[in-house]
């Protein structure tokens, strides 16, 4: 357990430096994604003695490291990936930042870095938010997408829990992810490489899980794939999309069936993901219907085999195959490349599937403020 002496998060202590003068933010349409950041960044650094320290919001700069910090040698990192929304009327939400804030302790402790009380940094996060207020885009599809990370800070070649500690949180600008309208995109479905794996760190958001699927990414895209779809095990079960949680829907009869795998630690919990399964659930139940959507969909958290890709197909029982995520929010599936040959994959005529579509309305109109929803959370 943690002495008491050490202290959580306090926003209380916050410090703010304001950058002299404010840099001018980019045109929207110069805007490329993850590479312009507003003025401010917040750090709260920690150390194994007193706990976390000062946060402060200062200027986004770069971080003094010492070449043998432990972020630097063992990929002692782990970061968030939420967005801030800006409405007509000038409210700023964030979506269901609990979600993120949980996750990022999962990470922290798979990881053997500090926890942290969630609230306490979604208090500071509100705080820089406020500060770089003018930073948060109001143009549809468009918001500010928020990056927390936490790294290893001690100076030591040890493989060890770090006795240091660093919190920080940039924010960037971003665009729609599809400026031109819905753009299936096609999968590898990735046999010679693993993302994740049983008992490995798949379920987390670590550093180390992006780093080795760059490679695969790129060979993906040089044969001419948007992504990879992470198969796994000797039957090829179908885990992830690229940075994307993945749903397939299937009609057999009159029963419309829409199955993503399960959280068995192969899988990203993705904040789209839950939100997806929570908007079929509340639509099933005859809570919350959504229009659009059959009124006997069923769900299910399974596997899903590339056998049952491929057959489904051949029966006409696939209806579509879809990526969830921060970024895109939805993004359908057109093709995938299985073992030298490409299958295709229905889509709907403009772009989005028939569940797909009624999905990323709801979603979208929560988060653009049009529909009122418990998951908003204003700042
Ligand atoms: N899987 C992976 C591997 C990811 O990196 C992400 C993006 N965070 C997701 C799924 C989707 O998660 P979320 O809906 O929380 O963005």
């Amino acid at each position: 357990g943690k002495p008491t002496s050490m202290s959580d998060i306090e926003p209380a202590k916050l410090e703010i430096h304001l950058r002299e003068p404010l840099k001018t933010p980019p045109k929207l349409s110069e805007l490329v994604f993850g590479e312009n950041f507003t003025d401010h960044m917040l750090t709260i650094p920690w150390n194994v003695v007193s706990g976390w320290g000062t946060p402060r919001i200062v200027p986004y700069g770069p971080l003094a490291l010492e070449p043998s910090t432990t972020v630097l040698q063992y990929a002692q990192t782990l970061f968030e990936g939420m967005k801030a929304y800006r409405n007509e009327n000038d409210r700023v939400t964030l979506f269901r930042p609990d979600m993120n804030m949980k996750r990022m302790n999962a990470s922290a402790s798979r990881l053997a870095l500090p926890t942290f009380d969630g609230d306490a940094l979604l208090t500071l996060i509100k705080e820089l938010l406020k500060v770089d207020k003018h930073w948060i885009p109001k143009e549809q599809g468009h918001s500010l997408y928020i990056r927390p990370t936490l790294i290893g800070t001690q100076r030591a070649l040890r493989v060890t829990p770090p006795n240091e500690a660093l919190l920080f949180v940039v924010c960037a600008p971003v665009g729609p992810y599809y400026p031109k309208g819905f753009k299936p995109v096609p999968l590898h479905g990735t046999t010679e490489f693993i993302r994740a794996a049983p008992g490995g760190t798949g379920a987390y958001k670590l550093g180390a899980n992006y780093a080795p699927g760059v490679m695969p990414q790129k060979k993906a895209t040089s044969e001419g794939y948007a992504q990879n779809l992470w198969l796994h095990g000797s039957e090829h079960h179908l885990t992830e999309v690229g940075t994307m949680n993945m749903f397939v829907v299937f009609k057999r009869g009159d029963t419309t069936t829409l199955v993503t795998p399960p959280l068995d630690g192969m899988i990203l919990p993705g904040v789209t993901r839950d939100s997806v399964l929570t908007l079929a659930r509340d639509h099933a139940s005859g809570e919350r219907p959504i229009p659009g959507l059959p009124s006997n969909l069923v769900i299910e958290e399974r596997g899903v085999t590339m056998a049952e890709i491929k057959s489904s197909i051949e029966k006409r029982e696939l209806v579509e195959l879809f990526g969830t995520g921060t970024a895109a929010i939805i993004s359908p599936v057109d093709r995938i490349g299985y073992l030298g040959e490409d299958i295709d994959i229905p889509v709907g005529e403009d772009g989005m599937g028939p569940l797909s579509r009624p999905f990323w309305e709801r979603l979208v109109g929560i988060q653009r403020g049009g529909i009122e929803s418990d998951w908003n959370v204003v700042v």
